[in-house]
């Protein structure tokens, strides 16, 4: 008999814990909830947000920060080498020295082993394009003073700091003869990559690590910009979309605690929502309240999974995408990451469930960039097109 009561408590206990594992999951749906008709209100809130951002500096959340890019190139390279690098975790939080300096050596390392290809023509300098993947607020093509660091970047002493004029000094340090000659963020980058192949292009967005787009507007629909209009009648604008607030945001507990503990709380809400820094450390979040309110994993809470970016976001969409009959990917995900051996399939189904709410509502919220098509008007060149049976957005890089 005693047995017997054991067993039946227990399965009270277990049926219980579903439960209420259950009623977060629900009870988070909801509130991630993006319904058509929210997401055209969050297109909305982003075009106002567009014109009081390209109407005064600190007009808005949205930064609309002038590229000093008039005129984006379509005829023939000459010769064009992309050097990306991993910068190491701990210079990511360091000195703006010690930074730059590594870049200056990547590049020095990089130049004494090139081929002669790339060799400039005597008495000419090699000319370096800078992609810098923060908010930078241009004085010129070739120079602009950092705005803040994102992304898990903090390096105070950077901020404020000409970034190119950092990189030059450093090139100097290590004695390489090199000279910028253009400064632009990445997603201008992916603009001017794009249009190079096709004329129609008018947007590029960046969903990785951080959130961002840029786009070409016309230089009359500026009324912050000071100076001589440009030939084209064009200015690329980085919009630094990451930063976008709005009461339409579906926020969640969970993304108000991510914010407050982050690096940059308050800051780049809509990155801190769709970006792949964050996805994975939701659902963590989530994953946490479902092990301490609804015994999730048992009576103890994995040690493991109290770790704040233990879980990235390749994990979580590994997850999301397994499609084995009994999930082995969640498992062995559960197992390798959080240290959960023998998850059971029920609990590996919530946990699909669980990275599908977080990955879709972002999504969706990535569909914003509606609102950059209605700014400049192309949508109704879309609607148009639908009707006549074709349609092109131009180009995306993801
Ligand atoms: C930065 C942007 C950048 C984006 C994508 C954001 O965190 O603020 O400048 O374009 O990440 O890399
Ligand atoms: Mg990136």
């Amino acid at each position: 008999d005693d047995l017997k009561i054991t067993i039946s408590l227990s399965k009270i206990k277990s049926s219980g814990r579903w439960a209420k594992a259950e009623a977060i999951l629900r009870e988070l749906e909801e509130k991630c909830g993006a319904p058509k008709a929210k997401l055209r209100q969050v297109a909305d809130a982003m075009t106002m947000e567009m014109h009081a951002g390209l109407a005064s500096e600190g007009g808005s959340k949205l930064k609309m920060l002038i590229s000093y890019v008039d005129n984006l190139p379509t005829g023939p390279s000459n010769g064009t080498l992309v050097i990306e690098g991993m910068i190491p975790p701990h210079l990511m939080v360091g000195s703006s020295h010690e930074l730059f300096d590594f870049i200056a050596a990547a590049l020095a390392k990089f130049v004494a082993t090139e081929s002669e290809d790339f060799h400039p023509p005597p008495g000419r300098q090699r000319e370096l394009g800078f992609t810098f993947s923060f908010p930078v607020r241009q004085l010129s093509l070739v120079s602009g003073t950092l705005i803040k660091w994102t992304k898990g970047f903090l390096i105070e002493d950077a901020v404020g700091q000409d970034v190119v004029g950092e990189l030059t000094k450093a090139m100097e340090r290590v004695g390489l003869d090199m000279r910028v000659t253009a400064l632009v963020n990445d997603t201008v980058g992916t603009l001017a990559g794009g249009r190079y192949d096709n004329p129609d292009v008018i947007a590029a967005v960046i969903l990785g690590t951080g959130t961002n787009a840029a786009y070409v507007e016309r230089a009359h629909a500026i009324p912050k910009w000071q100076g001589l209009l440009p030939k084209t009648g064009e200015m690329v604008i980085n919009m630094e979309w990451g930063s976008f607030q709005s009461s339409h945001l579906p926020l969640t507990e969970y993304d108000q605690s991510l914010d407050a503990e982050s690096l940059n709380p308050g800051e780049q809400i809509f990155e801190k929502m769709i970006s792949g820094m964050y996805l994975g450390e939701l659902v963590r979040r989530v994953l946490c309240r479902m092990a301490e309110e609804a015994d999730f994993f048992g009576y103890d809470i994995p040690p493991k999974l109290k770790i704040p970016f233990i879980l990235r976001t390749y994990n979580m969409l590994a997850m999301h995408h397994d499609t084995s009959s009994d999930l082995k990917v969640v498992g062995s995900t559960l197992n390798d990451i959080l240290e959960v051996p023998n998850s059971s399939l029920k609990m590996r189904k919530m946990i699909v469930e669980l990275c599908d709410i977080a990955a879709s509502r972002g999504a969706r919220l990535a569909g914003g960039i509606l609102g950059i098509i209605k700014k400049v008007g192309r949508d109704a060149v879309m609607q148009r097109e639908r009707r006549e049976g074709y349609h092109s957005i131009g180009w995306w890089s993801v």
